[in-house]
């Protein structure tokens, strides 16, 4: 291979990008956020001292401190403008880092419990959808999620992924708190059924607990891809079974950092969980709640764990190779990707 010229963070930049692990709800920086409460007359967490008096709510260091900020802001999402502000603002955010497309978790039952209408959701999300195709050239697809400990809403929640299928809902997606106290098996026909009827199940594991949650989510949820999965390195035949399955995690260093899944980045698994062959798309979670965007996750960990640009390069195509896009769409996106690296080759 030639060697790239590009410098690695001008490469970084300049890729067209793919996001797969992103969530709706935990996209929403803090202006906007502030502006939505105004419009309901919900108060959130320091607003009264404006955006910066949020904006240290936005730093955390438990993940039930994270989860309250994370309720909060949902709650300030009523009806399908909201959706649609939000969703064009993430396109925004996405264009300005040359994301292209994204794969955007939405939990709808956190809305629907709250009285918002299953419709309005899925009609602010279309909106939304809609115009950030338009106006910042940005695709975006919508999986769907699941509570694990609010099973009933489980089924409300796939009925509406199920309706949603002609306006970009792509997968089921299973989240909430990672323990043995949640089993997964009750959830296996309706992920099934999911399967059955198009849906791909992409639910998180391996975050806060080990391996067994891994097994779970695969035995009982058919999982295709894995939401972090970085835990998986603690056990050898589980990680043999992602690589030869090609079951790809989707790695969120600064989330696993911010949630202390790992104690700092130079401690995070990702170097391990790419010399054991796994497939590994590098992703956000939330990102102005972790002070990120996909960015920066590259360009921390490029300079925490001196990648080359041929890393870098094999990443971000790795976004696009373990999408639900279509062949063809993928196929163009990584043409794309190596004609700008290879078009600033050292002659
Ligand atoms: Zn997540």
């Amino acid at each position: 291979m030639p060697e790239l010229a590009l410098p690695r963070e001008e490469l970084i930049r300049r890729l067209p990008k793919a996001e797969l692990h992103l969530h709706l709800e935990g996209s929403i920086q803090p202006e906007l956020a502030l502006q939505l409460a105004g419009r309901h007359g919900v108060s959130l967490p320091g607003s009264e001292e404006g955006v910066e008096g949020l904006r240290r709510h936005y730093r955390f260091t438990s993940f039930d401190d994270f989860l309250r900020l994370y309720l909060a802001l949902s709650s300030c999402l009523t009806d399908a403008e909201d959706f649609t502000t939000i969703t064009v603002d993430l396109a925004r955010q996405l264009a300005e880092q040359n994301v292209r497309y994204a794969e955007v978790t939405v939990t709808p039952m956190t809305h629907v419990a709250r009285g918002v209408p299953g419709d309005a959701l899925l009609a602010g999300l279309a909106e939304g959808r809609m115009r950030a195709r338009e106006e910042h050239g940005v695709e975006l697809a919508w999986v769907f999620d699941i509570l694990r400990n609010q099973a009933d809403r489980a089924e409300p929640t796939l009925e509406l992924a199920l309706r949603g299928r002609e306006q970009g809902v792509v997968g089921l997606g299973l989240t909430g708190p990672e323990s043995l106290e949640w089993p997964l098996q009750p959830f296996a026909p309706l992920f099934a059924r999911a399967r059955e009827n198009g849906l791909h199940s992409l639910p998180h594991a391996g975050e806060h607990a080990g391996p067994e949650s891994i097994w779970a989510a695969l035995r009982w949820l058919g999982a295709e891809r894995l939401g972090h999965g970085v835990r998986c390195l603690e056990d050898s035949e589980l990680v043999q079974h992602l690589v030869e399955k090609r079951i790809a995690l989707e790695v969120c260093p600064s989330s696993n950092v911010s949630l202390g899944v790992c104690a700092e980045l130079g401690q995070h698994p990702l170097p391990r969980l790419l010399a054991a062959g796994l497939a590994v798309t590098l992703a956000s979670d939330d990102p102005p709640l972790f002070s990120t965007s996909l960015t920066d996750e590259y360009l921390r960990c490029a300079a925490r764990f001196s990648w080359s640009a041929e890393q870098v390069l094999s990443l971000a195509a790795a976004g696009f190779e373990h999408s639900l896009l279509p062949l063809k769409t993928k196929q163009a996106w990584l043409a794309a990707q190596r004609e700008i690296a290879a078009g600033e080759v050292t002659r």
